[in-house]
């Protein structure tokens, strides 16, 4: 395989001063939406908030509290205190431990100051927890982040853009790598493996996934890769995506290997209108699920719409599938700042499958893509 490896300009760590002003956005925002305060466990609202991730998340509660007028507060297993210390965050947030045999629910409440009233809590939450808080304290009432606050992570300031766009060009030269490797007489698990390789040598420092769907195995969004040996003559759908400085890369292109049949090149045609098309629809004030409507109905008025089986796209940051989801019922609307896929497709069963994934912002002016190889279909070898 070419070494093209973009050199990947390091990002510049985010501040004390950048997660203190996170939380107080949050803070504000709970202020605003009603809410008595946030309750934050461990995954990607915590590690955006405070820049803690710990490494095994327990039973043992670890919960950042935040309410508007206090200051926040994060509190953690003693035995973890440590870690919770070294957290990116850790000088903009006061740490308490509790230790086996306190009642960590108790010490959420002297730490909030009394538990009354509606709390957003983070979507991942273990039901264990929120059913501990209910139980210590009965006049609480709980709301899921998304549905609470649903633009406060959807919605990406100028630096996390930049980062979203790194990891973007980083795909990008790992898409421009895979299609000068030979795929006829290979594995998809070894095409995987070259896709991860690259990833990880353009700058990911995470993997999430690598789907190569050759020929029959296309025609199944959610195949990741198999033992199937790709002949000449296979579509070979390619997803692929992990994290570069803390932020999700997500693209995907279908190649061809050889030259492909009329219907091949028809089909792959239709959905790269369709995802031109609902690119073309974003701009600030319009709903999610008219990007997805947009782009179905590209595909339903070419005759493949029952062939179009799941949403035109999610949002995308922290992690690489978040909210706001492009699809039909979501009527947030796009507001600059915000990240998403555009990835439209059609499934033929037992044939074939065709998807075009690029990450799109949300400007004032309308969409900027993060993704910017071809989306014309691809012959490789
Ligand atoms: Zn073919
Ligand atoms: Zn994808
Ligand atoms: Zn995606």
């Amino acid at each position: 395989m070419t070494s093209s490896s973009v050199p990947s300009a390091a990002a510049s760590p985010l501040t004390t001063e950048d997660y203190a002003a996170r939380m107080e956005r949050a803070s504000r925002a709970a202020a605003d939406a009603g809410l008595a305060g946030l309750v934050v466990t461990p995954g990607p609202d915590l590690s955006w908030l405070c820049g803690y991730r710990p490494t095994a998340e327990t039973e043992r509660l670890t919960a950042l509290l935040l309410a508007p007028g206090r200051e926040p507060r994060l509190l953690a297993p003693t035995l973890e205190k440590p870690d919770a210390e070294h957290a990116a965050g850790a000088g903009a947030v006061r740490i308490s431990g509790w230790t086996d045999g306190e009642d960590p629910y108790r010490a959420v409440g002297d730490l909030l100051g009394g538990v009354e009233g509606r709390y957003g809590v983070s979507d991942n939450a273990w039901a264990l927890h929120l059913l501990g808080l209910q139980r210590t304290f009965p006049g609480s009432r709980y709301a899921a982040f998304t549905e609470v606050l649903p633009m406060l992570r959807a919605v990406k300031d100028a630096h996390e853009v930049e980062r979203l766009a790194a990891a973007g060009a980083a795909a990008d030269a790992t898409f421009e790598e895979i299609a000068q490797v030979r795929f006829a007489g290979r594995r998809e698990s070894e095409i995987a493996a070259d896709l991860a390789a690259s990833l990880l040598r353009n700058g990911h420092s995470q993997v999430d996934f690598t789907v190569v769907g050759s020929g029959p195995n296309g025609a199944n969004p959610h195949h990741e890769a198999g033992e199937r040996v790709i002949e000449e003559g296979d579509m070979v759908v390619l997803d692929f995506g992990g994290l570069k400085d803390g932020y999700g890369s997500d693209t995907t292109r279908t190649v061809h290997v050889g030259e492909p049949t009329a219907e091949e090149r028809k089909v792959h045609d239709v959905v790269r209108e369709a995802q031109q098309a609902a690119f073309e629809a974003v701009r600030p004030g319009v709903a999610c699920q008219e990007i997805d409507r947009v782009a179905r109905q590209v595909i339903k008025e070419a005759g493949y719409g029952e062939y179009f089986i799941h949403r035109t796209g999610h949002g995308i940051g922290v992690t690489t599938h978040e909210p706001p989801y492009m699809v039909e019922g979501e009527h947030l609307p796009l507001v600059p700042g915000m990240c998403f896929s555009i990835e439209p497709g059609i499934y033929l069963p037992g044939r074939f499958g065709v998807r075009v994934e690029d990450i799109v912002v949300c400007t004032e002016s309308g969409g900027r893509r993060l993704n910017n190889t071809a989306r014309e279909m691809r012959v490789v070898a």
